[in-house]
């Protein structure tokens, strides 16, 4: 044998391993149902699998099993007990991590915050700062703890023109930093409030929602699944799968049936219109923008949303203040797209960016899932600055009020930039809307339900803080008789002909034209 001949042999030796491993992957993908389907809390296998290619990787992550990170060509995965004997059959090189729950996991040993001892903080908050801040929960976990949310602004109980910014951590409860992080943010905040005029200025203009600990029931059993055995990051509705348009297109939020972790999130995050939100993990230290997932792509391609330059630039403004994740040697800069690194379905990042046109970034903080207490200050050094430009994040772009011409009653307006495919919605209530958008010209289109879509074709953005463009929109009833009529018409028509109108007749806020004309006809009811 000569050398050429031992390479040969390695070569069909990989070819065979490697269609083995293939085969093996599509039987299992037959065999077992997605690892999420189970309604009893199964023990998982926590459990590091090395793939022979990169193609036999992508192959594994690309299955209905959860994976919680990619590295080069490891994995980890949490798998069933049936699951974890099969991928070792089929030859995975593989390390088991951890058994979950874990006997051994205490979690009053373990050094961070306990369940219990979170509630009596917050609360206290609530009780100590009144005029910052309000504590409420979202709704009960699977086992009846409480999803607590502290909002903090200055005067919480008073609806106001300020973008909403969202943290929400540990949806996973074997990744408690980022509930450590939130809860070191809060108490900043509340403290600082009245002696740091920058935080001062913060809270004056911003509204911050704090959900520490989404999966109480997974973090009090050291456990990444809820009480039921759910990812629940994994469980919000998927793109393509189900739904396709928006909450404000369809109407049906789709909360019904899934697990109620992430019911409450999703009701909240609908009744609670964010312009920018996060939520925080471990297991891997990163920034990572959606998509998560796109039809179409496969997993480890990047998927570039609509807001790619946007996304890039918020995960930036976090990176590059935290020394370690801007220093990553798997990600340049510390940012990734989500499909591009690996592919997930029903996350929440998505769903929110998707379905509620809110921009949201997944934050992994540490490759190691729970380190030790002792390098919490640590932690908190590298993500302070961080969480604070990335709130200061919200106030680019564009933003402004919409209502009603006649009453001025706020209006729930979808708030489209030409030529970028997601919109963004205004707060119901306030009429409020915040775009994110980087310096340039855009055109924006208003439009709600019964209105007549209302156009300001050129938006100058600025570095620094958004620029300012309000708008009243018509239901094309001008003389606010409670009526579209001839008598709307007529006021329209004058306009044109250059008769002085006793109404605003540039109902679609290009001039007054005969389009005008047009837009208050077709504004009256049909008879
Ligand atoms: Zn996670």
């Amino acid at each position: 044998m000569n050398p050429p001949a031992i390479k040969h042999e390695l070569d069909i030796m990989f070819y065979v391993r490697f269609y083995q491993v293939l085969i093996g992957l599509l039987c299992l993908a037959a065999f077992f149902p997605p690892a999420h389907a189970q309604e009893e809390a199964t023990p998982f296998y926590v459990v590091e699998v090395t793939a022979p290619s990169p193609e036999a990787l992508h192959a594994l992550v690309s299955m209905s099993l959860i994976v919680a990170s990619v590295d080069k060509l490891t994995a980890t995965l949490y798998l069933t007990e049936e699951e974890y004997r099969q991928v070792q059959a089929f030859g995975y090189t593989t390390r088991l991590v951890e058994v979950q729950p874990n006997p051994l996991f205490n979690e009053k040993a373990s050094g961070y915050i306990t369940y219990d001892e979170l509630g009596s903080l917050l609360n206290g908050y609530a009780d100590s700062y009144p005029h910052l801040c309000q504590v409420s929960s979202l709704g009960q976990s699977v086992k009846g703890r409480e999803l607590w949310a502290i909002k903090i602004t200055h005067n919480p109980d008073i609806p106001a023109d300020k973008p909403v910014v969202k943290y929400v951590s540990t949806l996973h409860g074997d990744e408690p930093v980022g509930t450590m992080m939130c809860l070191d943010f809060a108490g900043e905040l509340l403290a600082e409030y009245e002696n740091d005029p920058y935080i001062q200025d913060l809270l004056d203009r911003t509204v911050v929602w704090l959900v520490p600990l989404a999966n109480p029931d997974g973090y009090v059993l050291g456990m990444r699944v809820n009480g039921n055995g759910w990812d629940l990051n994994r469980s919000f509705p998927t793109y393509g799968l189900d739904y396709v348009d928006t909450w404000y297109d369809t109407g049906v939020l789709g909360d019904g049936g899934r697990q109620p972790e992430v019911a409450h999130l999703m009701r909240w995050h609908a009744a609670v219109p964010g312009a920018l939100a996060a939520n925080f993990h471990t297991g891997a230290l990163v920034a990572n923008y959606p998509y998560d997932n796109e039809p179409g792509i496969p997993s480890g391609v990047e998927a570039p949303s609509p807001d790619d330059d946007i996304f890039q630039y918020i995960s930036l403004e976090y990176s590059s203040r935290n020394y370690p994740m801007y220093n990553s040697l798997a990600f340049p800069l510390g940012i990734t797209n989500g499909s591009a690194w690996y592919s997930i379905t029903g996350g929440m990042m998505d769903w929110n960016y998707r379905f509620l046109g809110c921009p949201e970034v997944t934050f992994e903080l540490s490759g190691i899932k729970r380190p030790a207490p002792s390098y919490l200050p640590q932690l908190w050094m590298d993500n302070r600055d961080a969480m604070f430009a990335y709130v200061e994040a919200a106030h680019m772009g564009i933003r402004g009020l919409t209502r009603d011409r006649n009453s001025g009653a706020a209006l729930w307006t979808k708030v489209s930039v030409a030529d970028r495919e997601q919109p963004v919605f205004s707060d119901p209530g306030f009429g409020n809307y915040h775009r994110l958008l980087l310096p340039g010209t855009y055109g924006l289109a208003f439009s709600t339900e019964g209105y007549i879509t209302f156009f300001v074709d050129t938006v100058t953005v600025e570095e620094g803080s958004a620029t300012r463009v309000d708008v009243t929109l018509s239901d094309g009833d001008l003389d606010d008789t409670g009526v579209v009529d001839a008598k709307d018409v007529q006021s329209v028509v004058d306009a044109v002909l250059g008769r002085s109108v006793s109404f605003d007749a540039d109902v679609n806020g290009r001039g007054i034209t005969a389009t005008d004309i047009q837009a208050v006809i077709n504004q009256i009811p049909v008879s």
